[in-house]
This record gives structure tokens, C-alpha cells and sequence, in this order.
């Protein structure tokens, strides 16, 4: 069940700070998002693109869905219809893939590009200089239906919060040297989630990913 009373105190907190709250609601039954939402919350966040698609079903239209975890190109196209924002764009074939699928959709589709901050060798991501290379090829100049609005990272998972916080500050400074290149909509820097939200605001983040601390621990079973 989601704790309604923390949501809302967080939500004007952060709304204080001008910080974008996504719900990660990855795992929880729909009766739990119905919840949050009756409660003012618009933006749930999904890391696997059936469940995805199965809550967009079963849920009202006016929310804004964002993709968070890492999506195989062979899934983009039932997405494209109606994602938001797009957080994991991990590589320039999963932002071509993209970049196609919107073509159908006649949309132009706001995506972050997920950089690798974390030690640990299995979070996805770029970096810097992948997305500088990336972004100077000619290949990039013609996607016209994808928007880059910021960049999204994860810490690594640790307890060590001084950790934490150098990586931020490395995912804040990546988006400072990249910003030149693209226009106004360049804007969001996605990190910060249960256990590291308040690190992240303090480094600069503009979108935080919240899921246990609003809907209680998932159960992978
Ligand atoms: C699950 C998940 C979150 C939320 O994590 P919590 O610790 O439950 O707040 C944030 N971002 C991503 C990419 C996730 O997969």
C-alpha cells in the first residue's frame, strides 16, 4: 500500500525545490497506483516496458509515463505511442530505434541519455565521450523525432554517501560540458532515488526516482 501521507509531504517538498517527483511504481498492482494517483500523483515510472504498457491500458490517460529501466530495441515500438520521457537511453542504436518508432508515431519523443556514474560494472549507461562522439556524427544530426532533455544516472549501490555524492556531482558536471550542444529543452538532470534523494537535490538533480520509500519494499518473488 502507498504511504498517501509521505507522498504528499515529499511531493511539496520537492515541489519547493522545483524538483520533478516520478513515482516508481515497478511491481505494484494497479489498485497502488490508482491510490497515489486519486492522491494528485501524475508521473509513474516503469522499468519493464509489458508492465509498462499493461498499466498505460488500465490507467487514466492524463498521466505522464516514464521509462526508467533499460529497454531492448526490439520493444521501443509499442512504447513510442504514448511514453513521456524516456530516462534510459544507453546507447546510439536503442536512440535511432527510437527515433524510427516516433517517426511512425508522428511524435518528436523527449529522451535522457544514461550515463555510467557507478563503479559497478553492471549499471547501462555512456560516457562522456561516447555521447561526444555520438552527438558529432551525421548519423545524429538527422533524428528528428527524438528530443534530448537532459541526462539521467545511478549511483552505485552503497551506503557510502560521500561515494554517492562524487558521482552525482560527476553526472552534474557531464551535463554542464555537454549542455553547449543542444537548445533549451537540454534541462533535466534525472537522479536520486529512495536512498540517495536528498544527495541528489543538494548535487543538483531536477528529477528524482522514487519507488520504495512511497509504495513500501518490492517483493521479486
Ligand atoms: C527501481 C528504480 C528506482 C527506484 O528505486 P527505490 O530505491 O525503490 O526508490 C529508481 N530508478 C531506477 C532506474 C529504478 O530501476
Amino acid at each position: 500500500m502507498p504511504n498517501i501521507q509521505l507522498y504528499k509531504a515529499l511531493r511539496r517538498e520537492l515541489e519547493s525545490k522545483n524538483v520533478t517527483l516520478v513515482a516508481v511504481s515497478k511491481t505494484k498492482p494497479i489498485e497502488d497506483l490508482k491510490e497515489l494517483y486519486d492522491a494528485g500523483c501524475k508521473i509513474f515510472g516503469e522499468n519493464k516496458v509489458q508492465e509498462l504498457i499493461a498499466k498505460h491500458e488500465q490507467l487514466p490517460k492524463d498521466i505522464q509515463w516514464h521509462m526508467i529501466g533499460h529497454l531492448q530495441r526490439n520493444k521501443v515500438k509499442y512504447i513510442t505511442p504514448f511514453i513521456y520521457l524516456i530516462h534510459s537511453i544507453d546507447s546510439f542504436k536503442l536512440l535511432k530505434e527510437v527515433n524510427k518508432e516516433a517517426i511512425k508515431s508522428n511524435r518528436e519523443i523527449p529522451c535522457l541519455l544514461q550515463i555510467h556514474i557507478a563503479q559497478e560494472e553492471t549499471k547501462f549507461g555512456f560516457s562522456l565521450e561516447e555521447v561526444q562522439e555520438m552527438i558529432l556524427s551525421t548519423e545524429y544530426k538527422v533524428l528528428n523525432n527524438i528530443k534530448i532533455a537532459g541526462v539521467m544516472g545511478m549511483a552505485t549501490n552503497t551506503d557510502n554517501m560521500d561515494q554517492v555524492r562524487k558521482e552525482f556531482k560527476t553526472l552534474h558536471h557531464i551535463f554542464n560540458s555537454l549542455k553547449i550542444n543542444f537548445d533549451d529543452s537540454f534541462k533535466e538532470i534525472s537522479m536520486g532515488m529512495s536512498g540517495d534523494y536528498l544527495v541528489a537535490i543538494e548535487e543538483g538533480s531536477t528529477m528524482v526516482r522514487i519507488g520504495s520509500s512511497l509504495f513500501g519494499k518490492r517483493n521479486y518473488t
